[in-house]
Order: structure tokens, then sequence, then C-alpha cells
């Protein structure tokens, strides 16, 4: 399957790209630029940890403070071959943007391990979860950092953090991470809420587009936790899912891909895509499915997928970000010139972060919600960022992307005059 290649964007410069344009549009002073133009913290581990075959193989760990201006840092935990320092920095920027746009008393933070998660075993990635922990003992904390899962980590990896930090520190203390599965303190809804804060967004823009639900297609880039969740959420809207795809395959159905039959597939298939066979549905290239005709698109896989090599080639009128970065830089402008609406991924994914804020609420408190209060207050929350993000594009007559930041940075900016300097 072809993707777009990605090796020579750095993550960081994308960010201080759109970050240049907010700033610009908002006439923040030079002082608020530098201080966000730089991380808090960055911590750097060597992690030795014995593998199957009984040798000892060594991992580079990340975790970079980018703020705690608004709260205590949040950001997830990243398992992939390609997690380096540039990226690691990028995405905890990214969260203390996304963290300030959903209104959440949070700043941001990102760790990640440079590994190979599908080949290793359950044991190993324990151990190396383990080890990453205790490492990090002294970052994380309850009122200082909180991580959270990402690309491949899960609520089994949230649960050997909260153990392991808790043999550390002599206590547990659930909320010092979020994602955790819900029988040890997890809340409802967590699972699934990157991708219904990816519908509520979409439901949200088609109403300021004008365009019907129940009469436009979309296609879904990414079948992991926020893909195949916006997925099956959309489609639960009325909206037809037309293409979809994952790693390994991106598949085609005019008349609406079957989601229930794809992924008990999927689920069979070692979580992939590769293989999948149903009636008028065809096999096309992740390009292809870039550029398909549909009204709405949903990269919800990784960074760097529309580029200015294929924006211009892109046919749906709106692109909801559920991946973190997917659009680069200089892709912005040609869809600017296109009109093609683009609800940027600080805010379109931005549910995940909500709800890992009321699972901390919950541990805190001791008090748990049910499904559909947490939905309920995820939804409202959603709306209101939406809303809010509108709005400031429309008085800066500027995209969306810079609507967000500028709702974010209007933030930071009082959080850094607000607490002075020495
Ligand atoms: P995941 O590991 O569960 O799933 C990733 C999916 O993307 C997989 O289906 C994988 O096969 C697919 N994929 C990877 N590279 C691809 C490519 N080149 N073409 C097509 N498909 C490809 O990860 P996730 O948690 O769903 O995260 C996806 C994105 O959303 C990431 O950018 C992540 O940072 C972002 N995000 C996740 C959350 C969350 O709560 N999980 C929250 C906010 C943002």
């Amino acid at each position: 399957m072809s993707t777009t290649t990605t090796e020579h964007i750095s993550m960081f410069e994308q960010v201080l790209a759109r970050f240049d344009v907010a700033a610009n549009l908002l006439k923040v002073d030079d002082q608020t630029k530098e201080v966000l133009r730089n991380p808090q913290k960055t911590v750097i581990v060597s992690l030795p940890v014995v593998m199957d075959n009984g040798k000892v193989q060594v991992f580079q760990g990340y975790r970079i403070v980018h703020s705690t201006l608004l709260g205590p840092s949040k950001g997830g935990i990243r398992y992939a071959m390609d997690v380096d320092m540039d990226e690691v920095k990028a995405l905890s920027a990214w969260m203390s943007f996304k963290c300030a746009i959903a209104n959440l008393p949070y700043g941001g933070a990102k760790g990640g391990v440079t590994c190979d998660p599908r080949t290793m075993s359950v044991g190993e990635l324990e151990r190396l979860t383990r080890a990453y922990t205790r490492s990090m003992a002294d970052v994380f904390g309850v009122d200082k950092d909180i991580p959270a899962p990402d690309m491949n980590t899960s609520g089994q990896e949230m649960a050997w953090i909260v153990d392991e930090f808790a043999r550390v520190i002599g206590h547990l203390e659930p909320g010092v991470v979020t994602g955790k599965p819900i029988a040890i303190g997890g809340s409802k809804g967590r699972e699934e809420a990157t991708g219904r804060g990816v519908m509520v967004a979409t439901l949200a823009a088609l109403v300021k587009l004008g365009l019907d639900k129940n009469k436009v297609t979309a296609a879904v880039q990414g079948f992991g936790n926020v893909g195949q969740n916006a997925a099956k959420l959309i489609a639960a809207q009325g909206i037809k899912i037309v293409a979809i795809s994952d790693h390994t395959a991106a598949y085609y159905c005019k008349e609406g891909i079957d989601l229930d039959k794809l992924t008990t597939y999927w689920a069979s298939n070692k979580r992939t895509l590769i293989g999948y066979t149903a009636p008028n549905t065809v096999l096309i290239s992740n390009e292809e499915l870039i550029t398909c005709d549909v009204d709405v698109l949903v990269p919800a896989a990784t960074a760097n997928q529309i580029t200015a090599d294929n924006a211009g080639s892109i046919k749906a009128k709106l692109i909801v970000e559920g991946a973190n970065g997917p659009t680069t830089a200089d892709a912005d402008a040609i869809l600017n010139d296109k009109k093609i609406t683009v609800v940027p991924d600080v805010l379109a994914n931005g549910g995940g972060v909500t709800v890992s804020y009321f699972e901390w609420v919950q541990n805190r408190a001791g008090h748990y919600w049910s499904l559909d209060e947490v939905n309920t207050r995820h939804d409202a929350s959603m709306t209101d960022a939406f809303n809010h993000v509108w709005q400031a594009s429309v008085e800066f007559g500027a995209s969306m992307r810079s609507g967000a930041y500028i709702v974010a940075l209007r933030k930071l900016d009082a959080a850094i005059k607000l607490k002075g300097k020495y």
C-alpha cells in the first residue's frame, strides 16, 4: 500500500508554523512566544529490559512537559519505532493547546518509547512499561504530570503504570494515569471518547456548512482506537462510511462499508484489515482513500498524511482530524484556497483528554459517574470548544486551525502574564 513520504518533515516545525500564524494574528508579545516555543522539561531515559531470549535490550524513553501553566501536565505515551525527541516535543506542545481549547485545568506533556510493540511479547511490554514508569516516577504525579494511552498503548499499559507507580511511592494513586481499565478506576466512556469527540465535531461542522448528515459520505483513515470508534459513531448518526483503512489495507464500498463485519474480521485477523473481502468492496491505496470522492475525510491514523503533494486532489468538503498532525503546515494554505473546512486535531481529538479529565476527577472524588453522565458532559464540552474555535476563526477571518490556536493562546498568554516572571 502506498503511503505519503514523511521522512523529512519535522513535527515540531509544523507546530511552530501554526503557532506563529495565530500568535501574529493575536499580536501576542515576544515574551509569550518565547515561553511557549520552549518546553518546560525534557527527560530522556535508557531502559534496559530483559527480553524473552534472556538478552538485555536497551530502549530509549522520553517524557516532555511542554507547560504546566494551566495545571498539571497531561498527555499520552506512544510506543513506536519512529518515536523521537522531535515528535514527542511536538505532541507535548499540542497537548498544551488541546487542553486549553477543551477548557481543562491541565498543561501539556507527551511521552514515548522507541520500540516495535508488534514484535514484542506481553511479558516484554510489561517489563518495558514498568521500567519506563520507574524511570519517570519523579516526573509523574497526580498533581504534576498525568500520562494516558496513545498510539500502541492501551488500558493494559496504564494498569502496569498505576501498579508500578504505587510500588515506587508506597501507596495507590489511581489518578496518576488515565485511560485505565474500568476495573481499576477507569471511567466509563473513556475508550471511545476520542472517537466520540470526532463524531460531535463532525456533526457540529456539518451544521455550520449546511450539509445534511443523512446525505453525506465519509472516509476514515485508521482503524485503531480513534478511527474505529469514530467510524462507528459517525455511521450511527446516518453518515455513510464508504472508505476505510489501516496500515495494511484500504477499502472502498459505494453502498457503505459493513463496519460490524469489518470489525469481526479485524479482530480475528491479528487486528489488521489485510485480506478482508465483501460484496462491492474494492481494495484501494492509502493515497486513493485520502483523495476519494467523499464529503467528509477523517484522518485518524498517523501524522503527515495530507501534504502539499495530495492536498490539491482532496475532494472532501470537510476534514476532521482525529489523528495528531495528519496535515502538514504547507498543505494548510492549499486546503484554505480550496475552501475545505478543517476541524483541527487540537480541537477534533480533544474528546479523549476531556474524558481523561473526568476520570481524574472521579478518581480524586472516589465517586464514579454513569456512562450517560460522562457522555452528556463530554458532548457539551466538545460542543462548547467547537463553538469557541468557530467564533475565533470568524472574528479573525482565519481558518479553524488558527481559531483553535488563538483560543489556546489567549488562555496561555493570560496565565503567563498573571503568574509573572522572575
Ligand atoms: P492505534 O494504535 O489504536 O491505531 C492506529 C491506527 O492507524 C491503526 O489502525 C493502524 O493500522 C493505522 N495506521 C497507522 N499508520 C497508517 C497509515 N500510514 N495508513 C493507514 N492507517 C495507518 O492509535 P490511536 O490511539 O487510534 O491513535 C491514532 C491517532 O490519534 C494518533 O495520531 C494519536 O496520537 C491520535 N490520538 C489518539 C487519542 C486516543 O485517545 N487514543 C487521543 C487523541 C489523539
